[in-house]
C-alpha cells in the first residue's frame, strides 16, 4: 500500500513483530487506525482524504453530502449490471470514541501488532476493521473480474459515537440517500470471544427518564410528611426493583442475552439546598434500555404506576423516548436474511441472532423500513469496543475480508423481487 503520511507504516516499537511480511490489507488498517477521527475533536478531513484515495484505487465516483454543518457523509459507488434492482449498503462510521492513554499498553493511534499478531488502536473493532474490509473485499472481488446485478454502496458516516443526528439520523431523509435506492443494508455488530459470530436484527429502545418529586419543605430538625425525599426513595425502589428483577431473568434464562431484558440504571439525581432545609423538589433521572419484545405503552403504563404509588403530584419527563422498534427478519423465506445466511453457512461459520443491547446507526435505517444486520465479522475475540486496550488479530481481521468476498456477491445477487424490474 502507499505510505503512511504521517510516518513510516511499520511504526512497531521495541520487540514487536517486524511488519516487512505484512498482507497489504493490514498494513492499510493500521494506516487508517493512525488516523484521529477521535471525539471531542474528531479529524473528519483526515478520514475524507483517506476515503478518496480509496475510492480512486478502486476507480470507484465518491460522492460527498454534508449532511450538517462539518458532517460529511461519503458515498463510493460500485454500480451493479442492472442498477435498476434495489442496491445493497455497506455502512461503517469514521469516527471512533475517546481513549484514557494511561490505560493504554500502547499508544492508542498508534496501531501496534504485537508479537501474536494483535493490532491495538481505538477503532480496531469499532469500527475502522470492517471499513477496511469491506473496500478490501471490493478490491479482490474487482481484481476477480466481477460483476453483480445489484449496486453495491460503500458509505462512510461521521458521528455515530455522538448518536448519529447529524449523520445518518438526518442523511436517511436527504434526498440523496432515497436517491441510493437502498435494498438491504449491513452495518457494525460486535465481536464474539467463542467460535460463533453474532448478528444482530434489532436494537433496545433507549428511553431517559427523569422523575420530578416535589414535596413539602421544612427545617430538617421536624418529622414533615409528605417530602420530596420519601418520594424519591419510592420511586427509586420501583425502578431499582425491576432492575433486580430483570437482573434476574437475565441469568436464570440459558438462552437471553443482554439484548432480551430490560436495563434499568439510576444515573442522576438532583435536589437540596442546605443540610437543615428539607427541600420541596427532587429529580432522579434512568437510562433504560427496553428490547423490542416489551409492549411500550404497557411499559410506560407501568412507570406511571410508580409515580402514582410512590405519592402526589410526581411527574416524569423524557429526555429520550425511542418508540421505534422494528426488527429486520431473520426467516429463512427472507431473500435477504436467506442470501447472508446461507453465505454463512457455506463457510462454516456458526452465526448467533440477537437483539443489540446498545445503539447503532442501524435504527434509523430500520426506523424508516429498511432491513439491515448488524454484523462485525470478529470471532473468538473478546468484546473491547470503547474499552481500554481495544484490539483486533490480524488473522480474524484478514478472515473477515474473505467473509465479505462472499457475503457481498450473495447480497448483491439476490434475485429481482416482487416490484423490482
Ligand atoms: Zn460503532
Amino acid at each position: 500500500m502507499l505510505p503512511d503520511k504521517d510516518g513510516p507504516s511499520d511504526l512497531t516499537g521495541g520487540g514487536i513483530q517486524s511488519n516487512s511480511r505484512e498482507d497489504p490489507a493490514v498494513s492499510l488498517f493500521r494506516e487508517y487506525l493512525r488516523l484521529k477521527t477521535v471525539h471531542p475533536e474528531p479529524d473528519y478531513d483526515a478520514a475524507l482524504r483517506f476515503l478518496d484515495r480509496m475510492a480512486v484505487e478502486l476507480g470507484l465516483p465518491m460522492q460527498k453530502v454534508e449532511v450538517c454543518p462539518g458532517k460529511v457523509v461519503a458515498i463510493m459507488t460500485w454500480e451493479g449490471t442492472n442498477p435498476s434492482l434495489k442496491s445493497i449498503l455497506l455502512n461503517s462510521h469514521t469516527d471512533v470514541v475517546p481513549v484514557y492513554q494511561e490505560h493504554w499498553k500502547y499508544d492508542a493511534f498508534a496501531a501496534v501488532k504485537d508479537g501474536e499478531g494483535n493490532i491495538y488502536g481505538r477503532g480496531t473493532q469499532d469500527m475502522k476493521c470492517v471499513t477496511i474490509q469491506y473496500i478490501e473485499a471490493v478490491r479482490r472481488l474487482q481484481a476477480a473480474g466481477k460483476r453483480f446485478a445489484r449496486t453495491i454502496h460503500l458509505m462512510f458516516v461521521p458521528d455515530e459515537e455522538i448518536g448519529g443526528h447529524e449523520g445518518m439520523e438526518t442523511f436517511v431523509k436527504h434526498p440523496k440517500f432515497l436517491n441510493l435506492n437502498i435494498g438491504f443494508a449491513l452495518d457494525e455488530g460486535l465481536a464474539n470471544p467463542a467460535e460463533a459470530f453474532t448478528v444482530f436484527y434489532g436494537e433496545r429502545s433507549p428511553w431517559w427518564i427523569t422523575v420530578h418529586c416535589p414535596g413539602s419543605p421544612g427545617h430538617g430538625s421536624r418529622f414533615v410528611e409528605n417530602t420530596a425525599a420519601e418520594k424519591l426513595r419510592r420511586v427509586i425502589n420501583s425502578f431499582l426493583d425491576f432492575r433486580e428483577k430483570e437482573k434476574h431473568r437475565l441469568s436464570t434464562t440459558e438462552c437471553f442475552t443482554l439484548g432480551d431484558v430490560t436495563t434499568v440504571n439510576m444515573t442522576m439525581v438532583k435536589g437540596g439546598v442546605a443540610y437543615n432545609v428539607i427541600p420541596c423538589e427532587m429529580d432522579v433521572s434512568f437510562d433504560m434500555r427496553i428490547p423490542p419484545t416489551v409492549n411500550l405503552q404497557e411499559f410506560e403504563e407501568q412507570i406511571k404506576r410508580w409515580c402514582k404509588e410512590a405519592g402526589e403530584g410526581i411527574t416524569y419527563k423524557f429526555a429520550q423516548k425511542n418508540m421505534n422498534q422494528s426488527t429486520t427478519s431473520t426467516e429463512e423465506s427472507d431473500p435477504w436474511w436467506n442470501a447472508f445466511s446461507s453465505a454463512c453457512k457455506a463457510m462454516n461459520m456458526t452465526l448467533n441472532k440477537e437483539i443489540f443491547p446498545a445503539a447503532t446507526d442501524s435504527r434509523f435505517i430500520r426506523a424508516i423500513g429498511l432491513p439491515a444486520i448488524g454484523f462485525s465479522p470478529m470471532n473468538r475475540t473478546p468484546i473491547l469496543l470503547h474499552d481500554h486496550n481495544e484490539y483486533l488479530n490480524e488473522q480474524v481481521f484478514l478472515r473477515g475480508i474473505q467473509v465479505y468476498e462472499r457475503l457481498v456477491p450473495a447480497l448483491a445477487s439476490v434475485p429481482p423481487l416482487p416490484g423490482e424490474v
